[in-house]
């Protein structure tokens, strides 16, 4: 009888359908299809990837069955732009207005507008391709398994059979492309997330969005460019332009990524010239986002998040009167003791010929000064980083103000010379890369100079235009679920850490959740009613 009424209660509680939104993928074409290697590349894997098919369609009917109920109770939903800022350090503004004398106007509205946050903890390593995973996951690298720019793995070595697809390289867009990094079982960018709830994503040089996350069902972004097809000479403003044509044409979220701060950065140093032009231009940029929303009057409907991935400090130079020390491994090491040395410049792995090697390998580093060396087993807990089976054998972390530097050719990996140099990067040998670089990331991320930012402004931030407390990296994708309204999944950040910056932060994080209150705030009533029914009598 209660159930009858329950049930009753609930189909006449729901509303006519409404807002129902078209999925655009057919819309746009998809990104580039000249360059399809990954696709040859991972047809082995996809062959022997165990896919429990029926129990995927029965999930997915289950999953819809939800949906067409919970789709009902939604309010419209605002939209979502997120702007991630390579390498913009948490002190730019004041070092720019310690340069120039002037305030960087477009960031500064904005935040008079919206929150901002005193810093944003990036993660270890404080460097890009992990970084970016963890913006899209909220999990940590250890978690997510991007445990570097620059990383080994003995699987992908077994399955390709190549000692060059093993090494994972941000700077060639092949040894990136293995599906087995972007289709791990509970590492869910945002993305595929929303796809899955029918909440639409254009990405713009957003890292591997090429590549479909789940195998069969292939949840993609609804368009995507990636970090690949960055091209140096454009500027932020012409990406905003394209989101926010997006954003006007139906699509719910966009992920805008510049490259151009870190890349002036890393080449003329986090003080130069070069990077406060840089900031003038993303200033303009925000400028102009501004302009934009107001003309296609959408400024109240659009959320606005602007994170960096990490922040950046001095490389070969300092610009103080300090000399950078500069280590390099191989010279402190027995010959024959170990196979590789991988990654230079903040950080490295030593990969010992033998378990045995191992301790003695890490007690001659140890007398080195400028560096922290830990065996597997002794990296802290509290880098997030070793609890994953690509996190090498021996980390060697560098202080700030130290470098190290390339080994030799024979043992430093990746090894540069057989890249597809579709990367931007660096044509030339790494050994000429990390010695030249004037600016450095990827230390320690509770270093002062690793940090970077966080603003948002839209209708579902504050908009005090107050500084709150720092937060970490692993705590924006909660952010962006939750002004996007899809569920999260199980993610590394801290709710309580976020929810001082939210208009609502109870508002439903999801559909599901609507759909669970809405039964719950039902039920209660009927049992309420049937209890004062009873006394009445
Ligand atoms: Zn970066």
């Amino acid at each position: 009888m209660l159930l009858q009424l329950v049930l009753i209660l609930l189909v006449t509680s729901v509303p006519a359908r409404k807002n129902h939104r078209k999925h655009i993928q057919e819309s746009f074409p998809s990104q580039s299809t000249e360059y399809r290697d990954y696709e040859a590349l991972n047809s082995e894997y996809a062959q022997n990837y165990e896919y429990e098919y029926d129990h995927h369609q029965q999930d997915q009917q289950d999953r819809q069955h939800l949906l067409q109920h919970d789709n009902q109770q939604l309010p419209q939903r605002n939209k979502l732009l997120v702007i991630v800022l390579d390498g913009f350090r948490w002190d730019y503004f004041n070092i720019y207005k310690d340069r120039t004398g002037k305030d960087l106007e477009g960031f500064k509205r904005f935040m008079s507008a919206g929150v901002r946050t005193k810093y944003l903890e990036s993660v270890f390593p404080a460097e890009s391709f992990p970084a970016w995973q963890t913006i899209q996951t909220g999990l940590y690298p250890e978690s997510h398994g991007i445990v570097g720019n620059q990383f080994y793995d003995s699987e992908v070595h077994k399955m390709t059979d190549s000692t060059y697809l093993a090494f994972f390289n941000i700077d060639d867009e092949r040894t990136t492309a293995h599906m087995k990094w972007w289709q791990k079982d509970e590492v869910e960018p945002i993305w595929a997330t929303a796809a899955k709830h029918d909440v639409t994503f254009a990405t713009f040089l957003w890292g591997r969005c090429d590549i479909p996350y789940d195998n069969v069902k292939r949840l993609s972004p609804a368009y995507c460019e990636n970090y690949y097809s960055t091209d140096l000479t454009k500027t932020l403003t012409i990406n905003v332009d394209k989101a926010v044509q997006q954003l006007q044409s139906g699509v719910d979220a966009a992920i805008i990524y510049d490259l151009t701060l870190e890349k002036a950065g890393e080449d003329f140093g986090p003080f130069s010239d070069q990077v406060e032009g840089k900031l003038r231009q993303l200033d303009a940029a925000m400028v102009h986002l501004e302009d934009r929303l107001n003309q296609t009057y959408m400024n109240e409907h659009v959320n606005v998040v602007i994170v960096s991935d990490h922040g950046m400090t001095y490389g070969h130079h300092s610009p103080y009167e300090v000399e950078i020390k500069k280590v390099k491994l191989s010279n402190h090491l027995q010959k024959g003791t170990y196979r590789w040395i991988v990654g230079t410049g903040s950080h490295a792995g030593v990969y010992p010929k033998s378990r045995e090697q191992r301790k003695g390998i890490v007690e001659r580093l140890k007398e080195v000064d400028g560096i922290r060396v830990y065996g597997k087993h002794d990296i802290p807990e509290e880098l997030h980083y070793k609890h994953n089976k690509n996190s090498p054998p021996i980390l060697v972390l560098a202080e700030p103000g130290t470098i190290i530097l390339s080994s030799g050719r024979d043992v430093q990996r990746p090894s540069y010379n057989r890249g597809s140099g579709k990367g931007h990067g660096y044509s030339s040998p790494q050994s000429l890369v990390e010695q030249t670089k004037m600016g450095l990331s990827g230390y320690d991320p509770r270093e002062e100079d690793m940090r970077g930012i966080f603003l948002a402004k839209g209708p579902d931030f504050k908009a005090t235009g107050e500084v709150y407390p720092a937060i970490k990296l692993v705590d924006v994708y909660q952010v962006l679920t939750h002004v996007l309204g899809v569920p999260p999944q199980a993610n590394n950040g801290t709710w309580d850490d976020v929810r001082d910056l939210l208009v609502d932060p109870n508002a439903a994080p999801s559909r599901t959740f609507g759909l669970c209150k809405t039964v719950i705030i039902l039920l209660l009533a009927s049992l309420i009613s049937h209890h004062q029914h009873n006394y009445a009598i």
